[in-house]
């Protein structure tokens, strides 16, 4: 008797092909792989490397759980070894994906008792585009703090009221200044609890804040780029 195979349990690839890039500044951009059998966490990440090249980097899942694409977002680092080779990707280029890991996600037992406050910093606000658009009954606020207006990446895809932009080199944001500036000034409800993504400065200042306010540890989840 012969047993056929179904076909996705033949294919064992973490091998995809570059559907899109598209670019959302001139250093940023979203990076669109096949959604395939891939399952995840909204807010978990995924390690990339280039088809011939032996590094990798981690990159937070920017879409939805059930969407049927994957997409990363990225900023270009200048005179960094991986983004910019990621940049100049085509599609139909080829990248390896391996993952999905961390265990940045939400609580599920605080999903409808808690206000999810999340902060981020320049492309640290991925993971919560993905829990956004995983979860549409969330009840959330972003905070997010960038240099210029114009990294507000896809601003439009939040409910206004829901997203509070700090811009601490111009004055087109929702508050002129460095986001821990703005945490300093702002008073939060007693059942919020707090996501922090982006670089490390900004993490350790805002935990210090946080405290400050009385907010323990464990009403805190943080994820460090760098
Ligand atoms: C869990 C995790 C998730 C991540 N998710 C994302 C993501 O969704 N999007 C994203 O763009 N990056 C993300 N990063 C950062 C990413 O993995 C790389 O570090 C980044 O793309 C730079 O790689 P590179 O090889 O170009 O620079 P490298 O040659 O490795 O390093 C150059 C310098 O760039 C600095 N750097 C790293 N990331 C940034 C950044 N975003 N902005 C400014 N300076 C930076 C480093 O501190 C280093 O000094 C994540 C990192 C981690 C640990």
């Amino acid at each position: 008797m012969t047993i056929e195979m179904k076909p996705e349990v033949q294919l064992d690839t973490n091998y995809y092909k570059v559907q899109h890039i598209k670019n959302l500044t001139d250093s940023t951009f979203l990076l669109r792989l096949p959604k395939s059998r891939f399952k995840f966490e909204a807010g978990q990440h995924i390690s990339l490397s280039i088809a011939g090249d032996y590094q990798s980097r981690e990159y937070s899942i920017y879409s939805a759980e059930e969407a049927d694409f994957l997409d990363v977002l990225v900023k270009e680092v200048e005179g960094g070894y991986f983004s910019p080779k990621l940049k100049h990707l085509k599609k139909g280029d080829m990248v390896e994906v391996h993952g999905p890991f961390g265990r940045f996600a939400l609580d599920t037992k605080k999903l409808e008792t808690h206000q999810h406050i999340f902060i981020a910093s320049g492309t640290g606000i991925a993971p919560f585009h993905s829990m956004v658009k995983s979860y549409p009954e969330l009840d959330y606020k972003i905070i997010h703090g960038v240099r210029y207006a114009n990294e507000a990446y896809e601003r439009e895809e939040y409910e206004n009221d829901r997203f509070f932009l700090c811009t601490s080199r111009d004055d087109s944001g929702d508050y002129k200044g460095r986001l821990t500036g703005y945490l300093k000034e702002a008073q939060f409800e007693k059942n919020s609890c707090f996501y922090l993504c982006g670089n490390s400065d900004m993490i350790f200042d805002a935990m210090e804040i946080l405290k400050e306010k009385g907010f323990s540890r464990d009403d805190v989840n943080v994820e460090v780029y760098f």
